[in-house]
């Protein structure tokens, strides 16, 4: 990414510094790359220490500035404290994405308890844990920020085979609703961005198994007529993050060419697949899981 990429002047982001979850990777990395070039200090944290110092020393070669990488489980608390001590070095986050997420296709009737806790215990229960303890640390210092959680549009209309997601972003969409009003007057925003297709390794590989670089191919039905351009959701992110934004707080924000509205946005095209189509996909996601090393269980 480069700065003309952005709708912005050069230091708009000076002075901010912004955590983002899940930041080695995919839409994390995009944002924190558009808040690297824009002059934060940017935090990310995520499980795969070895991706995430990648990811940094990538960054800086490419822009100058300060990434710092740390290790995080967001479904354990004591990792997150441990992250977060480190996140609060030198002085506090100005915002946090609470982006990290897991999800993969699959038939409801197909999912074990432990697939459902594989999802919603990242989704769910992790972008709240997130979100709690860093709010502690800033209500005590009297200090303002800006939360950004990253959803999906199915918070609205749900999704079929991808029924713990469509639960556990529901969630963090009502998290972000909930705690605007709560802690607004105190200096705490919270926004969520409701991102439509933006082709990621992560997202693909467990959403649309096999389909490599045809998952995307036909986008005749999105009213914009293709994918998103990571740009696009970066500028989307920054606007929330920065304070001339202060006065939106509380909102689910789509970011999808109108998907949702002509579309639905959701996994409903896949009620026609044949077993072997699913035997096919959960085959594949196994494959990804193994070569990641990554908690996606038996579902
Ligand atoms: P991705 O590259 O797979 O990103 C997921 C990130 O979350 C990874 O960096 C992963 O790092 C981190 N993560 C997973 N479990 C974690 C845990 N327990 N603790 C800490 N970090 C964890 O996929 P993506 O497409 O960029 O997705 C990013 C966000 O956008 C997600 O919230 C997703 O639901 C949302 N979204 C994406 C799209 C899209 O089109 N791409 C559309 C709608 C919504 P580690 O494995 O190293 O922990």
């Amino acid at each position: 990414m480069d700065l003309k990429d952005l709708m912005y002047r050069a230091d708009l982001m000076a002075g901010q510094k912004i955590l983002i979850t899940g930041g080695g990777t995919g839409l994390g990395r995009v944002m924190a790359e558009a808040a690297l070039l824009l002059g934060a200090q940017v935090v990310i944290a995520g499980r795969r220490i070895a991706t995430l110092e990648a990811t940094a020393a990538e960054l800086e070669a490419a822009h100058g500035g300060c990434v710092i990488p740390l290790a995080c489980d967001i479904r354990d608390p004591d990792s997150i404290e441990a992250m977060l001590d480190g996140a609060w070095q030198g002085r506090a986050p100005t915002g946090l994405i609470n982006n990290a997420a897991g999800n993969f296709i699959s038939r409801t009737e197909d999912l074990s308890p432990k697939g459902f806790d594989a999802v919603a215990n990242i989704v769910f229960r992790g972008s709240f844990l997130t979100t709690l303890a860093c709010g502690k640390r800033w209500l005590a210092a009297g200090d303002r920020a800006s939360v950004v959680s990253i959803v999906t549009t199915w918070v609205w209309n749900g999704s079929p085979f991808v029924v713990p997601s469509a639960m556990s972003k529901a969630g963090v969409a009502a998290m972000t609703q909930s705690l605007s009003v709560e802690w607004g007057g105190r200096g705490i925003r919270f926004n969520a961005i409701a991102p439509g297709p933006f082709p990621t390794e992560g997202m693909t590989a467990r959403l649309k198994p096999g389909e490599g670089s045809d998952a995307y191919a036909d986008m005749s039905a999105n009213p914009i007529g293709r994918v998103g351009r990571m740009p696009e959701l970066a500028n989307l992110a920054v606007y929330l993050l920065h304070p001339g934004s202060e006065y939106v707080n509380g909102q689910v924000i789509a970011i999808d060419g109108g998907d949702f509205q002509a579309t639905g946005g959701n996994f409903s095209g896949l009620r026609s697949w044949t077993d072997d189509q699913w035997r096919e996909a959960r085959t594949s996601i196994r494959k990804t899981d193994a070569k990641q090393n990554s908690a996606t269980p038996d579902n």
